[in-house]
């Protein structure tokens, strides 16, 4: 079988320091990874970004809670009623299968909607076995979260890692309310860990059991479902996978403008086809090309527990299919109606004269899976060579600046424009070791927009060559437009 683009890409990841399996010295643990030092960066680039949009163009605020969290909330929540993955075990090997996958692998049909009961029958009326032979327990629902204690003898008490970072801004959201002068809408942001307990997360980056999230939490009127920046973006045209088309098993989107999916009632509020514009821009922005994206409606059958109405953003992966990487999802007054029932407080708004529950309209999105995602789109592999064509605002590391040799003085000349470019807060490498063309080549690998030589001529003119990486031409440049001309 020839090795797939995650394994090509996952080797340079690893040896360049992008990214690595976790506890790897003990043989890592599944659905676990560390980001290395220009994975952190590449990490932080797209965080940023999405904080530049959420935070910054929308004005939202950002708050930070704990991963850890007291049962009560979870109960709340319904996370520890709902948030579970049918299982079964082997009677003979004792290996632990989720039910739905076993089905679909031997039945070959979807089991997306499929409870234990369903799941149960279809087993046994087909008498699927183990690959060992064995037969199967009963399927019953495993609970996703990871479960702990927090302190000990009476006081101790059951906490869960959180499973998404929306409920440290729920049970917070009374405090919230009263910090943002009691205004609604009101937008609420966090970028943090959260945690879910996956079965067998065979999918490498795609499935974890540790990821980052970004949440954005929109508290609204119910009876205001408008967007008063609507009117910006109604003549944006977004590619529509709706759950008509799903159920027609049609393999093309329907292509409308917002203006239109609204009125039509595609979309159910212009709240929603708000978010799913701006998510859909954050993916752009970062540099997932449009084509390779689509809006997916979820199935009435397959939404969380919470949700009235979701709207999945996926993205085209060429080993994993169509990655879920954002929801934006309606979650009406779900969350913080339960949270008042069971914490007895009252967790009302007044608005024009009313008195009511806030209703949530969520913008959810996974950091790690698009970090995936981009490494593969912007992986180009060449005859004599592979590089990662990111943007400068995404690349790690903005330029390579080298001597072209170690003597001369044009290391001096070379330090001192590296110094001059850190003063600017632009991340760049010196690198004076092996020929001009090596250079290029770890720099390229790594997705560094430009490498900065400095020669001979440097010291007479000072200019130096600016090369770039997707088409390799060199240009001449002054030595105090460089700062200009690394951030086109
Ligand atoms: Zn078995």
């Amino acid at each position: 079988m020839p090795e797939r683009k995650y394994d090509r890409i996952l080797r340079i990841a690893k040896s360049r320091g992008f990214m690595w399996p976790s506890s790897e010295i003990y043989g890592g643990i599944g659905g676990f990874f560390d980001y290395g030092p220009l994975g952190s960066l590449l990490k932080q680039n797209i965080e940023n970004k999405w904080r530049e949009i959420f935070i910054i163009r929308e004005g939202m605020s950002e708050i930070e809670t704990p991963t850890l969290m007291p049962e009560s909330v979870f109960l709340a929540s319904g996370h520890i009623d709902h948030f579970d993955d049918p299982l079964v075990e082997c009677k003979k090997c004792q290996e632990n299968y989720r039910a739905d996958h076993i089905v679909e692998e031997k039945l070959e049909i979807s089991t997306d909607a499929m409870g234990v009961k369903e799941l149960q029958k279809l087993i046994s009326e087909n008498k699927i076995k183990c690959k060992c032979g064995g037969t199967f327990s009963e399927v019953w629902a495993f609970n996703l979260m990871f479960k702990s204690e927090a302190g000990a003898g009476k006081i101790k008490r059951d906490v869960y890692l959180r499973p998404e970072t929306a409920q440290g801004m729920f049970v917070a959201f009374d405090r919230l309310y009263q910090v943002g002068r009691k205004k609604l809408p009101m937008g609420v942001c966090q970028i943090g860990r959260s945690f879910r307990n996956e079965i067998s997360p065979r999918q490498g980056m795609i499935r974890l059991r540790e990821f980052t999230q970004a949440e954005a939490e929109i508290f609204y009127n119910p009876r205001k479902k408008e967007h008063p920046k609507f009117s910006r973006i109604k003549n944006h045209i977004l590619p529509l996978y709706t759950e008509k088309y799903q159920e027609e098993e049609r393999k093309e989107v329907l292509e409308m403008t917002v203006e239109d999916a609204v009125k039509d009632g595609v979309i159910a509020s212009q709240l929603q086809a708000y978010y799913l514009v701006l998510a859909e821009k954050f993916f752009e922005e970062i540099g997932i090309p449009r084509s390779k994206m689509r809006c997916r409606q979820q199935l009435s059958d397959e939404r969380a527990h919470y949700s009235s109405e979701t709207w999945d953003i996926e993205i085209l992966s060429e080993d994993f299919g169509w990655v879920e990487v954002a929801a934006i999802a309606d979650r009406t007054d779900y969350d913080v109606s339960r949270h008042a029932a069971t914490s007895r407080k009252k967790l009302e708004v007044h608005d024009e004269g009313e008195k009511f529950i806030p209703h949530v309209m969520e913008a959810s999105f996974g950091i790690d899976r698009p970090f995936y995602c981009l490494l593969e789109q912007s992986f180009v592999e060449e005859e004599d060579r592979t590089y990662f064509k990111f943007t400068s605002e995404m690349a790690p590391i903005k330029a390579g600046i080298f001597p072209l040799v170690k003597k001369d003085g044009l290391p001096e000349k070379a330090e001192e424009i590296f110094s001059d470019l850190i003063k600017n807060k632009i991340i760049v490498k010196y690198d004076s070791g092996g020929s001009i063309g090596k250079r290029y080549a770890r720099f390229d690998e790594i997705g560094t927009p430009y490498c900065i030589t400095v020669d001979h001529d440097t010291l007479e003119d000072g200019k130096v060559t600016i090369r770039k990486r997707d088409t390799t031409e060199q240009e001449y440049c002054k030595t105090e437009d460089i700062v200009e001309k690394l951030k086109v």
